[in-house]
């Protein structure tokens, strides 16, 4: 590559950060290829009632079939796609996907479930979300209750106005919204105050420790009145054990999230946990999704 350029980057490469960035460019290489190929596709982990053990929703969870490595998971490929400036174009496509196949399995003769979509701080700020969740909405025929948007607490870094400004204009869709990940951020408290949320999603390094740790016991108990108080839903995320299950139904909480209950789906797999409750127990493992 071209020395001296002014940036004064190259100096300071090492083989090991050359490999890494070779890396890296090829995976950017491959990611725009994935765009064009259409190798992106959607799971589904079900979310359950803690009463009955039904389900009542399913969150959408991106996946990349790369031609040689197989199924890629998106801790790998959203902060390439975010630092290419593609997350929007392809959270366009997960949106529209995500209610066509709610949508399906609603004509298909199952009860309705809602549908959870995780949305990146760059659709809120560079996009048009509002009219992207409205495009999606329209071409799907989707019922807008049934949708709700996943947003993180990075999202919430930026201007304050703007972001509730936005929230309201998507509740005004007919969508919910949820607060991902909750309690792993700095602010998370002033934001149940301030934004127009539906539901709070406890992040799962609580969950992994409220059965052995009593201060994470007391954290999750906390967070689950607070949330009743404020008239919030809430979801317990990463539920793994017996034990975690145990706990939350002795707490104020409805719903859950786990591998306990099942790793997300492909869309043919979720019809069967729609028909039946779930019951504890493992679906889908030994499954390549994750
Ligand atoms: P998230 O929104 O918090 O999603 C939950 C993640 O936890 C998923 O990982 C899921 O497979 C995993 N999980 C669920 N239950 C358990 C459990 O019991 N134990 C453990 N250890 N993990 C569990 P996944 O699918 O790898 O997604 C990672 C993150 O990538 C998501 O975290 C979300 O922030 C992001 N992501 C996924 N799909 C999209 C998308 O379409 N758009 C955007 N912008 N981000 C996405
Ligand atoms: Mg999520
Ligand atoms: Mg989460
Ligand atoms: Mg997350």
């Amino acid at each position: 590559d071209a020395k001296g350029n002014g940036r004064g980057i190259h100096r300071h490469f090492t083989p090991a950060m050359n490999e890494a960035t070779m890396r890296w460019q090829e995976l950017a290489n491959d990611i725009h290829m994935a765009c064009v190929n259409g190798e992106f596709t959607l799971y589904y982990q079900p979310q359950v009632a803690l009463d009955g053990y039904h389900v009542t929703g399913v969150e959408a969870l991106l996946r990349w079939n790369h031609p040689v490595q197989g199924l890629v998971l998106p801790s790998v490929f959203v902060p390439l796609l975010e630092e290419l400036g593609l997350i929007v174009e392809v959270g366009d496509w997960v949106l529209e996907q995500a209610c066509r196949q709610n949508v399906a399995w609603q004509r298909a003769g199952h009860p309705p479930i809602r549908m959870a979509v995780n949305l990146s701080a760059q659709q809120f700020y560079r996009g048009d979300i509002v009219k992207s969740v409205r495009r999606a909405l329209a071409v799907s025929g989707m019922d807008p209750q049934w949708l709700e948007l996943e947003l993180t607490e990075s999202l919430t870094l930026d201007d304050t106005e703007v972001t509730i400004q936005i929230m309201n204009d998507l509740k005004a869709l007919g969508v919910t919204l949820s607060l991902d990940d909750f309690g792993t951020g700095w602010s998370s408290l002033s934001y149940l105050r301030r934004f127009p949320l539906d539901r709070i999603k406890i992040d799962r390094t609580f969950m992994s420790e409220v059965a052995t740790e009593p201060n994470a016991a007391a954290v999750v108990q906390g967070i689950l009145s607070l949330a009743q108080n404020l008239g919030l839903g809430c979801v317990a995320e990463g539920v793994e054990s017996r034990e975690q299950l145990d706990y939350l139904k002795r707490q104020i909480c409805s719903e859950m999230q786990g591998f306990l209950f099942s790793r997300p789906l492909a869309a043919e797999d979720v019809a069967q946990v729609l028909t039946h409750a779930i019951g504890p127990r493992r679906i889908g493992d030994g499954r390549s999704d994750r």
